[in-house]
């Protein structure tokens, strides 16, 4: 069963209206200014009163009680440290020493990014998690979704971003969503980590069509030219941040984008990651 809590429509969460004022239409703000007034009156009906979890629907204050947040979190998989791909349990066998295993796809044509790190398959229930959090504004998702993220990136040997930035989505869709899903996840990681965040240093110069449908080939052509850099990125690191990765092509053109404006390093963070093409 399905169950939305009473705050599940925060639009008065800083972590959008902030990031993405500049670029909402006056009417969108004045909405959103009004949603913010009831959400408010929400927030404080969610405090006082029960409310359920996310996933089983079970009554809980926070997002996931106490019995999904323990079973749904940081799965045991074994992934690609290059584009965290679930590998075979005969690769866990065979390599499990090894911590830094990587799929035959990225051994063989490395993406422009050099990590990815991912807390679990797109697939249910966690899938209700980034669906809520993409289309129904739900921001508790986003700092769930960081949280555990942080987590998993105190656990890893890996170096320290320099900056933290949300895959962009295009102005039109910006506008269309009044916000955008991976910023409610970068802005609170970037928080957590300590690390400086930006929302404007690449932009999505070119709205591409649905990806799903394609081929790796098409894909990859498909988001070639999508991204263009407006920061100083020379010589940093950079931690990209999305909700769900598919195919990896977007997060591919994305970081070759940040290389060629003479980035050093790219390390995606991840929620969710598709297990196969
Ligand atoms: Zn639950
Ligand atoms: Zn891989």
């Amino acid at each position: 069963m399905r169950v939305f809590s009473a705050s599940s429509r925060d639009f008065s969460d800083p972590a959008v209206m902030k990031s993405d004022r500049i670029r909402v239409p006056f009417r969108t703000l004045i909405t959103a200014r009004a949603r913010g007034f009831a959400s408010a009156a929400q927030w404080l009906i969610a405090r006082a009163l029960p409310s359920q979890c996310a996933l089983c629907g079970n009554l809980s204050q926070a997002l996931l009680c106490g019995g999904c947040d323990a079973q749904y979190w940081n799965e045991p998989r074994l992934r690609c440290a290059t584009c965290a791909l679930p590998l075979a349990a005969s690769v866990m066998r065979r390599e499990r020493e090894d911590l830094r295993v990587h799929c035959a796809a990225c051994l063989e044509s490395p993406p422009a990014f050099n990590d990815t790190l991912a807390l679990a398959d797109y697939r249910a229930p966690l899938d209700t998690l980034a669906v809520e959090l993409k289309f129904r504004a739900r921001l508790a998702a986003g700092e769930a979704f960081a949280r555990h993220l942080h987590a998993l990136f105190e656990g890893c040997n890996l170096p320290v971003p320099d900056v933290i930035v949300p895959t962009p989505l295009s102005r039109a869709r910006l506008t269309a969503r009044g916000y955008n899903q991976a910023w409610a996840i970068a802005r609170p990681l970037a928080r957590m980590m300590r690390v400086h965040s930006d929302a404007s240093m690449v932009a999505r110069v070119r709205h591409t069509s649905a990806q799903s449908r394609l081929d790796r080939e098409t894909r990859r052509r498909n988001v070639a030219s999508a991204f263009a850099v407006s920061g100083d990125v020379r010589g940093k690191h950079i931690g990209v941040v999305d909700d769900v990765m598919t195919s990896g092509a977007t997060l591919d053109a994305l970081a070759r984008t940040l290389k060629l404006s003479g980035a050093r390093r790219v390390t995606n963070f991840v929620a969710l990651r598709t297990p196969n093409d």
